[in-house]
């Protein structure tokens, strides 16, 4: 069976430093998915071989703009290409009326299907299935441009070909994380932005790789605190607490020129913790 690819592509916020913006392309079954699309996303897509044309889908934590700001460059380099398959967009509230005005005020047409997925803080779930349905009606009678679809629920479920996850985490603005459940026991987690959260806890239980917020060593706790990200010992913290295989420290400010302090507090409680680099990769095996 193929593996499971988790490609860098940035792993700094939320200003570039020694490395980019925050992006994951996590490459599964023919399909590949962007976790988050910091500025830049596109050219470093074009340095690990992948055209935009190759990826279906993205999927945006917040509108923070260190893991948006290069959503509309990717999206009119798609148009471009003259790319016609429809692209999935999941994200919080806020995304499609982002969309709509910048493709106004830059009088771009997508010309091909743009499903928006806005996930909705509110009580109460829908399946996914129920929104595959409707999703299927818009793309047989579209003819492009930008489809918007509100989920009131925390949890969108995509059953096949694999489980993606969203649930609501603590940071300054709404907030998602993912979880992905691939193949085999292949999960991911993808928690940028986040403050210490029993969220992610949760809802990561068990995960095999947990790529996590690790903005601040413990001796800026104060400002972790304040700005609602984690430390990297909170990080560590996390993974033991949730059980996780590896732990990805991710989103280090570009304050640390060497990141060797903060891996080393997230070792001394979480052995199998690794700091996320620009392009490196990790091939996972479908089963353990
Ligand atoms: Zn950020
Ligand atoms: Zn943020």
């Amino acid at each position: 069976m193929n593996p499971v690819i988790i490609t860098f592509l940035g792993s700094r916020g939320p200003y570039p430093g020694s490395d980019e913006l925050p992006s994951v392309l996590v490459s599964y079954g023919g399909r590949n998915i962007l976790l988050d699309i910091g500025e830049g996303t596109q050219h470093r897509l074009l340095e690990v071989g992948k055209s935009v044309a190759s990826v279906d889908s993205v999927l945006i934590t917040h509108m923070h703009g260190d893991h948006v700001l290069g959503l509309i460059p990717f999206l009119q380099s798609r148009s471009l290409a003259g790319i016609t398959t429809p692209l999935l967009l999941v994200g919080p509230s806020g995304l499609g009326g982002y969309l709509r005005d910048s493709f106004s005020h830059l009088y771009f047409d997508a010309g091909y299907d743009l499903v928006v997925v806005e996930v909705v803080e509110s009580a109460g779930c829908v399946d996914w299935r129920d929104v595959v349905e409707p999703l299927k009606e818009v793309l047989r009678t579209s003819a492009g441009g930008v489809k918007l679809l509100r989920i009131p629920c925390d949890k969108v479920i995509l059953k096949n070909p694999f489980e993606i996850r969203s649930f609501w985490v603590k940071h300054s603005i709404p907030t998602l994380s993912y979880r992905l459940n691939l193949a085999g026991s292949t999960s991911i987690c993808y928690a940028s932005d986040v403050t210490s959260s029993e969220e992610v806890v949760e809802a990561c239980r068990g995960v095999r790789v947990l790529i996590h917020d690790a903005t601040f060593g413990s001796e800026l706790s104060n400002k972790a605190r304040e700005y609602m990200h984690s430390t990297a010992l909170q990080a560590a913290e996390t993974a033991l607490k949730c059980g996780a295989e590896i732990l990805i420290l991710y989103h280090m400010s570009p304050r640390y020129k060497e990141l060797g302090e903060l891996l080393s507090e997230a070792r001394k409680v979480f052995r199998n913790s690794y700091l996320a680099e620009k392009f490196t990769k990790l091939y996972l095996t479908p089963s353990r």
